[in-house]
């Protein structure tokens, strides 16, 4: 039983008040039924706020980002140590801004990935196809090729990982896949990981991508649909607390 795990991405969003608002919000409506994770990434500068704010909470927090390096002059890079140092439990890696507005290849990902775990940290792995890569019906040789630089880096080691199918044009565009859709490749990255390792099997492996109320429960009732990556509307409490119950 794989249970369900849903991540708050704040993005570059958030202030010292409204965090207090959201953090508070957030503690008071969460109660987490069985089998149920609720966790929050937050800007670098919050963390000490989220490990303030909700330290002895059931919601756990983390990084959306981290350096691939371990240390060294890498002047504005975070290293996965130092979020470790906020009580971050995860660190965000390969989300498609970072792919797409920084360049990062899929070697750095897996860089990244790899440093996130030498820390302590549990990575979410972010894969994911553009629209022009899903008309073409390229999904799968993209998706495939995203995770296989991970898997190389990692092997069996892909067990303490978390993924995240987020297709590029689903994310921010209030366009969602279709259950159907999601599922095909869960299924597929589902595959791919059992191949690696039949314990990898149980990763968790999160939908995200316009996910809101009102269209999580059928996405997360998809077999191989661990939960959700949600983005602008882990922003407001009672959205991303009906999500996160869905
Ligand atoms: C994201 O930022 O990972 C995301 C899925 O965003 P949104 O939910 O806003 O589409």
């Amino acid at each position: 039983m794989r249970g369900k795990l849903v991540v708050g991405n704040w993005k570059m969003y958030g202030g010292l008040r409204q965090n207090d608002a959201l953090f508070a919000d957030l503690r008071a409506g969460w109660a987490p039924p069985e089998g149920r994770r609720l966790a929050v990434c937050v800007p670098f500068p919050y963390l000490w706020q989220a490990q303030a704010a909700l330290s002895g909470s059931a919601i756990a927090w983390g990084a959306q980002n981290i350096s691939e390096h371990a240390t060294g002059a890498f002047t504005g890079e975070v290293s996965a140590a130092m979020v470790v140092e906020f009580g971050c439990r995860y660190a965000i890696v390969g989300h498609s801004e970072r792919r797409t507005l920084f360049a990062e290849t899929d070697a750095v990902v897996a860089a990244k990935t790899a440093a996130a775990m030498a820390a302590g940290l549990t990575p979410i792995v972010c894969v994911g196809e553009t629209l022009a890569e899903r008309e073409a019906g390229s999904t799968e040789t993209v998706v495939s090729r995203q995770l296989d630089a991970v898997l190389a880096q990692l092997g069996a080691r892909v067990v303490d990982v978390v993924l995240a199918y987020e297709p590029v044009w689903a994310i921010g565009t209030g366009r969602t896949a279709t259950p159907e859709e999601a599922q095909a490749v869960h299924a597929m990255v589902r595959r791919r990981l059992r191949a690696v390792d039949p314990a990898a099997a149980d990763v968790p492996v999160l939908y995200g991508g316009s996910v809101k109320a009102d269209n999580a429960q059928t996405l997360f009732a998809c077999a191989d649909v661990d939960g959700g990556l949600v983005g602008g509307a882990s922003l407001k409490a009672a959205e991303f607390l009906a999500i996160a119950h869905a």
